[in-house]
């Protein structure tokens, strides 16, 4: 359910035909012929910035089609926009099927070479053939498309449709803003589609969702931290800003790490750190951010410290009872960790030790309190490792 917590960047969007009602506020502005080349050239030289292909590929592809439309390059486009927009929505599920990269690349080259391509296939075909909707007309359309009698062609609707589907996948499989942003866009292609929506203010929301995406990308490298995917240091320090009334900070540091990189290698190491950042997002109360190197540190709400610690204990014989067994032998590139039990490779011990503090008459200040939980963290250190230390 990772893909939830980017459901923001469509989210702001559904607000905007709640907006038309505020009196003060005049949604006439998306109907500006302007307006989307100045959405989708800023998204365009956003994603030079961000190397983001995926974005940068979209923006060119919806600005080259309203351009051709304003120039009037393709004759009835109005006619046959539905069309345009079904292949506009496969298209951007291609490009969310690739990773970013450089659109200076071998691929942008190829998709570039693959959009101009359609381009002209399309021009040759209208001006051949006449009107684009006439020739992708099914002759003899089943029952079920009579519910969308509007349409002179149900195609363009069910490539929408094939197109948002294989989307949503995508974004199940590889969560992220941009992913979520292709997916919004095809979305609202499909309801450009459905509802007939006026080009202009089409291509205008499709650029601001282009933009969000890119602001949900940036969000994401300010506040989230890379390899382990959960918050990083700079979100901690926001969040010290405003702990609330009731809390503790525990701190959490993996035992030995450092052998076990000069012993398996900094790949492996960085598996470790994942596989125990899923397992503190798993079993331990409270906000997980990652404070640095192999050190973690949670924000748990509430004064109920006693049930804080039964929960950290049994996070840390999770953590110390996960089976991972080296792979052995020479297939050993990739992936090197393995969870099943019956592996007989060499097994990898991690554990983690922790040290908690609570908020208190003589604890008030944030810093006091982290101060307190990584001396609380020492001593769990030096009194053996793998168990809890508590400041009191
Ligand atoms: P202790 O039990 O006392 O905590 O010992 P330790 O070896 O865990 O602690 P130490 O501070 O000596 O070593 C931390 C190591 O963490 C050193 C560094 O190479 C490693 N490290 C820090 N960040 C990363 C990372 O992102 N990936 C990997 N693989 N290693 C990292
Ligand atoms: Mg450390
Ligand atoms: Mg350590």
């Amino acid at each position: 359910m990772q893909w939830l917590r980017f459901s923001w960047i469509p989210g702001l969007l559904l607000g905007l035909p709640l907006v038309q009602y505020l009196p003060w506020l005049d949604l006439a502005f998306l109907h500006n012929a302007q307006l989307p080349f100045l959405l989708l050239v800023g998204a365009l030289l956003l994603s030079f910035f961000y190397h983001s292909s995926r974005v940068g590929l979209a923006a060119l592809l919806l600005m080259a089609f309203y351009g051709a439309t304003r120039l009037d390059w393709l004759l009835g486009w109005e006619q046959d926009l539905p069309i345009y927009l079904g292949l506009i929505a496969l298209n951007l599920m291609l490009f969310s099927c690739s990773r970013d990269r450089s659109i200076w690349g071998y691929l942008g080259g190829v998709w570039l070479m693959a959009l101009l391509g359609q381009g002209m296939g399309l021009f040759w075909v209208q001006q051949n053939f006449g009107p684009l909707l006439q020739q992708f007309s099914l002759p003899h359309l089943p029952a079920w498309s009579l519910a969308f009698e509007s349409f002179t062609s149900p195609l363009p609707l069910l490539a929408c449709m094939a197109a948002s589907m294989g989307a949503f996948a995508l974004l199940i499989l590889y969560p992220g803003p941009t992913a979520m942003g292709l997916l919004s866009c095809n979305l609202l292609m499909l309801y450009g589609v459905w509802s007939g929506m006026p080009l202009v203010p089409l291509m205008s929301v499709a650029g601001l969702l282009l933009l969000t995406s890119l602001l949900g990308s940036s969000y994401e490298l300010a506040f989230r931290d890379e390899l382990t995917g959960v918050k990083s240091r700079r979100a901690f320090r926001y969040q010290m800003l405003t702990p609330g009334w009731h809390y503790c900070i525990a701190m959490i540091d993996i035992d030995h790490f450092k052998k076990l990189n000069d012993r398996f290698g900094h790949q492996l190491g960085d598996q470790v750190l994942r596989m125990v950042a899923t397992q503190i997002a798993r079993y331990a109360p409270g906000q997980l951010f990652r404070y640095g190197g192999e050190e973690f540190v949670l924000l748990i709400p509430g004064r109920d410290r006693e049930a804080a610690e039964k929960q950290l204990e049994f996070m840390r014989e999770k953590i110390a009872s996960y089976p991972m067994h080296l792979r052995s032998g020479k297939r050993s590139s990739g992936n090197k960790f393995w969870r099943s039990e019956n592996r007989t490779g060499q097994q990898v011990k991690v554990t983690v030790s922790i040290g908690l503090a609570q908020k208190s008459r003589r604890l008030r200040r944030a810093e006091e309190i982290l101060k307190a939980a990584d001396q609380a963290l020492y001593k769990a250190k030096r009194s053996g490792r793998n168990r809890m230390s508590i400041h009191h």
